[in-house]
């Protein structure tokens, strides 16, 4: 029988953290932390294991947890969502994509998305018979073309996916752009999937600009979350989308017989940590020191950079070093140099090369001082 994916291999996260752990090499490749959770939330997991949340949860996650994410939608967005209606607890911000994407997608419907993009929206889309157009962010500085976007859509546009801040590249969407594609989507039917799994890391005193602040957006959009990425608990696989109920609804039909709920105990203490504004709001500092130590560290390198504006990651340039393919470099690094990266190109649909490694500094100092020896003799 033929494949239904046939041009899709081992996604590049596991690829470089495998290849890491072979060559015994540090690895700043796949995006997750090498430091610990808070104690006092794993102390409340322990909690809800003790106090029996051991059955199902229910189909749209635990009450305090969606009340948690509502609250914080209203406290950081002015935007209400109603917990019953509007919440939906998932297997990570990944498991909310990918059923965004089949309850929505249709056969010859067309997706648009940015490339450099992260790795599991084109396959979601394809195995629904969706066609993704992507858009190619400019340059180096991955800069928007909205007259390109105008010029992409059409009565078979079902779905746009965007990405702030943005994985791979660091960047993130202004007032000005999020501005312009409300104006874009204005008398359109286009569904709107904001993947916002970085809300809480952004830089240099910036604001987030989440679809939820602004209502012509909100109104047409999913938003797309992940606890993992907020309270460094990548393995326990708790994320959540937000959306008007009418679009929520749908979503429910296929969430209800895709996972049917989430790990219960993790939401319990979760939806409990996640009351304490303080536990998001010390994030975007705790990640600048560690971008900022990375950076500083490197400066004598022969890597160049734009400082990253939000994620944690740090995208590097290597065209003064060597003329590789960016895979090709990311591979050797690993083997000689014994550091893993997450090469750029893999990102791009037509694999534009502009010779960028991905570096990931969720790491404790001492790994980021070891990371940067290594860089500084590249
Ligand atoms: N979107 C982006 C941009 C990501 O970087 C990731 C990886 N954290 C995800 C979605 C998936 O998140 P999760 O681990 O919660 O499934
Ligand atoms: N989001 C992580 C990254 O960008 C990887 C998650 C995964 O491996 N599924 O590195």
């Amino acid at each position: 029988h033929t494949s239904k994916l046939p041009n899709v291999g081992t996604t590049i996260f596991t690829v470089m953290s495998q290849l890491a752990a072979k060559e015994n090499a540090i690895n700043l490749s796949q995006g997750f932390p090498n430091f610990p959770s808070d104690p006092k939330l794993i102390e409340m997991v322990q909690q809800a294991l003790r106090e029996n949340y051991n059955q199902y949860a229910p189909m749209p996650g635990a009450m305090i947890l969606r009340e948690a994410i509502a609250e914080k939608m209203e406290y950081l967005y002015q935007k209400k969502y109603c917990p019953e209606t509007e919440v939906v607890v998932t297997v990570g911000a990944t498991e909310a994509i990918y059923t965004i994407i089949s309850a929505f997608v249709r056969p010859n419907d067309e997706v648009i998305i940015f490339t450099p993009a992260y790795d599991c929206y084109a396959p979601a889309v394809e195995v629904h018979g969706g066609k993704v157009v992507p858009i190619q962010l400019k340059g180096k500085e991955f800069e928007m073309d909205w007259n390109e976007v105008r010029s992409k859509i059409n009565s078979k546009t079902k779905l746009m996916i965007i990405n702030t801040p943005h994985n791979p590249s660091g960047t993130v969407l202004s007032k000005a752009d999020m501005l312009e594609l409300a104006s874009i989507l204005e008398n359109t039917n286009i569904i709107l999937l904001s993947d916002e799994v970085y809300e809480h890391i952004v830089f240099d005193g910036e604001k987030h600009q989440s679809a939820a602040l602004f209502p012509k957006l909100a109104e047409r959009t999913f938003i797309t979350a992940s606890f993992g990425k907020t309270f460094h608990n990548t393995g326990w696989r708790i994320g959540y989308c937000v959306a008007p109920k009418e679009l929520m609804n749908e979503f429910k039909k296929v969430h209800q017989f895709n996972v049917f709920s989430v790990h219960h105990p993790t939401q319990i203490a979760i939806g409990k940590y996640l009351k304490i504004p303080e536990n998001y709001l010390q994030l975007p500092a705790f990640f600048q020191e560690k971008r900022d130590f990375f950076l500083n560290a490197i400066k004598d390198s022969r890597f160049t950079w734009k400082p990253s504006q939000g994620t944690y990651f740090q995208v590097l340039s290597y065209e003064h070093i060597t003329d590789e393919l960016d895979t090709e470099f990311a591979k050797r690094l690993t083997r000689e140099h014994k550091i893993a990266s997450i090469p750029l190109s893999v990102f791009n649909t037509n694999k534009e090369d502009h010779k960028l490694l991905r570096f990931c500094f969720a790491k404790t100092e001492k790994t980021l001082a070891d990371a940067a020896e290594i860089l500084n003799k590249v």
